[in-house]
């Protein structure tokens, strides 16, 4: 039997959702097609939820943020239209992993293109523009997952969901480069430290999968200043803080987790996990709540 969503029993937890005060606008380079990308972030009422709408050559496509319309790829997290293959927006994962690390609840992100920007790889271009025009509460209680039992993915990598009052994120990456190597990090995720610690983290790769990715054609739009780019002794880039990879980690596990189209409250624990492991748990999540 599925377990009801269980209503807030502390003080904190009877919070209200929150919308954006304005329209959030980010543009930047799409990786794939090579062109120039516009995001707006919209306001939306009570219990909307995040949602996408892809606007191409004037026809609009509404992209529920659901576990339905997952399209499973690797290395990034893609959302689209079941009814229509055609429509997918990818890379979805930084600018939902803002939305719930800030407590935004209901917002419309409208994008032009079949993928959202990475800018610099990190959350920090959708911070500031959401902090530009501000959140604002609405006449409604927050509905969330609250994880009640621990759920467990064991593929590969390890992934869990423990019960806990409040959102916190554990991760533990291992590396097989050496200078990368083994961290533990753990953070409770307050919409503080989303913007100081999780949000800046910028997505890693190795070089040979760069080097794939522009062979085959794929990635369009080259520009090695939005990653850092592992190579076999050095990291193409200065990190930001010491703990950059583990991170991005969480604002993938972040974003990836709220395909749910509601916040959760829960204790994450990842073990050199990534997105796929992200989606089995998302919808191992909203196959016992929703
Ligand atoms: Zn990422």
């Amino acid at each position: 039997m599925k377990a009801p969503i269980r209503k807030a029993n502390k003080p904190e937890m009877t919070e209200k959702q929150h919308t954006l005060n304005d329209v959030a606008i980010i543009e930047g380079m799409g990786v794939f097609t090579g062109a120039q990308v516009r995001v707006e972030i919209h306001p939306a009422p009570v219990d909307h939820g995040p949602s996408f709408e892809q606007v191409l050559n004037e026809t609009s496509t509404q992209i529920g943020v659901n576990v339905k319309n997952i399209i499973e790829t690797e290395n990034r997290t893609v959302l689209g239209d079941i009814e229509k293959p055609e429509c997918q927006v990818n890379l979805v994962e930084h600018v939902l992993g803002t939305l719930h690390g800030l407590g935004v609840d209901n917002a419309l992100i409208r994008v032009n293109s079949n993928e959202v920007p990475l800018i610099d790889g990190s959350a920090l271009p959708f911070i500031n523009a959401v902090d530009k025009v501000g959140l604002r509460e609405q006449d409604a209680e927050r509905k969330e997952i609250v994880i009640e039992k621990p759920l467990f993915i064991d593929d590969n990598a390890l992934l869990m969901a423990l019960p806990s009052n409040t959102l916190k994120i554990t991760y533990f990456l291992d590396h097989p480069r050496d200078f990368v190597g083994k961290r533990i990090t753990h953070i409770e995720v307050t919409p503080d430290n989303f913007r100081k610690r999780i949000g800046p983290a910028r997505t890693f790769i190795k070089a040979e999968k760069v080097k794939d990715l522009v062979d085959t054609g794929a990635v369009k739009h080259d520009d090695q200043s939005q990653v850092l780019v592992i190579h076999k002794d050095k990291v193409s880039q200065p990190l930001r803080f010491a703990d950059e990879f583990c991170y991005h980690k969480m604002l993938d596990i972040l974003g990836d987790l709220y395909l749910g189209g509601r916040r959760i409250r829960g204790h994450i624990i990842g073990v050199r996990s990534g997105h796929y492991q992200n989606r089995k748990m998302i919808r191992k999540i909203v196959e016992e709540y929703l």
